[in-house]
């Protein structure tokens, strides 16, 4: 259950977008998500990079955690590691990451709060779940986002943005019956507090059962749908989508969509950046010469040091 609710009631509206005249977009393909192991050994469920990478461009990759309800001991996170040349972007919609970088970055993202780590240039980061979510154990439920930077910007200094819960800019439905929560860029002229390098839009929306969702979408942005739980129908031609698949948009004006279940959505899309793409784990650059350096730069330290707390026994013996 997503931590940020309201009552759509009260929020503003998105305009209702004429039926007959609108160019609403199909649905080029559905992806079926695929599941992989990730940091010290937690599930992801991965919909792309499977697509082309052209049709997600300028998204490298999503990552969907859980929803899982740990046991106690049974929580995992990603220890340090490095990243250059793009940004981390990371959702908790339940339980307790807490993020630490090298660049002196860090907070803890819980309950609808955003992490948007800008590695840049390089940084080393860990990504933990809280400590008390470890001992208790508890509900996780989390998306991770990759976002590609322009060639003109993978050297930038590292940034790091927490997005507070209340942060996110809250929209309804034209019929109220969907929650819409703007993480960054705009929808209709609402804009969310995601800064963002590369235009985008991200946006995590509930619907009611049979609630519909129409959102005008830029001519000359790509167009992603993907379900976190629940399921509906997408696209002018009405195409089931449910859980763990991603639905791909051919051009047009207008997204919509129609909930059968309550229906959690990620709505996401951009404006390609059409540049080459070298990616080797941790690093996506334009070329593999930058991969090269990129790998020797971390291997001689020049991507940061961590900041483990770390106490030695000489340090014991000095206080
Ligand atoms: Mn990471």
């Amino acid at each position: 259950m997503p931590a940020v609710t309201a009552d759509t009631l009260t929020l503003p509206r998105l305009p209702e977008l004429p039926e007959t005249t609108t160019a609403w977009r199909k649905v080029q393909r559905v992806v079926p998500a695929r599941r992989f192991l990730e940091g010290e050994g937690f599930q992801v469920r991965r919909p792309f990079p499977g697509v082309d990478l052209a049709l997600a461009d300028p998204f490298l990759l999503l990552d969907h955690m859980g929803a899982v309800e740990y046991g106690p001991g049974e929580a995992k996170g990603a220890p340090w590691h490095p990243h250059r040349g793009f940004e981390t972007v990371t959702y908790l919609i339940d339980g307790v990451f807490e993020h630490q970088d090298s660049a002196g970055g860090g907070g803890v993202i819980t309950n609808g709060g955003t992490q948007w780590m800008t590695a840049g240039a390089g940084v080393l980061h860990s990504e933990l779940p809280s400590q008390e979510l470890v001992a208790k154990g508890g509900l996780f439920h989390g998306v991770q986002l990759w976002v590609n930077l322009p060639k003109a910007d993978k050297w930038a200094p590292p940034r790091y943005q927490d997005i507070a819960p209340g942060d996110t800019k809250l929209l309804s439905s034209d019929d109220g019956g969907a929650l819409v929560r703007v993480i960054a860029g705009d929808v209709a002229g609402y804009r969310g507090p995601g800064m963002t390098y590369t235009p985008i839009t991200y946006l995590h929306a509930t619907l009611s059962p049979h609630a519909r969702l129409t959102l005008p979408w830029p001519e000359d942005f790509n167009a992603m749908v993907y379900v976190l739980s629940g399921r509906g129908t997408t696209g002018a031609e009405h195409r089931p989508l449910e859980e763990g698949q991603l639905a791909v948009f051919d051009r047009g004006q207008a997204l919509t969509m129609q909930a059968d279940t309550t229906w959690d959505v990620l709505i996401l899309g951009g404006l390609p950046l059409n540049e080459p793409v070298a990616r080797y784990g941790p690093f996506v650059m334009n070329t593999r010469a930058e991969i090269l350096q990129a790998i020797e730069d971390f291997q001689a330290g020049r991507l940061g040091v961590t900041q483990v707390p770390h106490v030695t026994s000489a340090d014991e013996e000095l206080s």
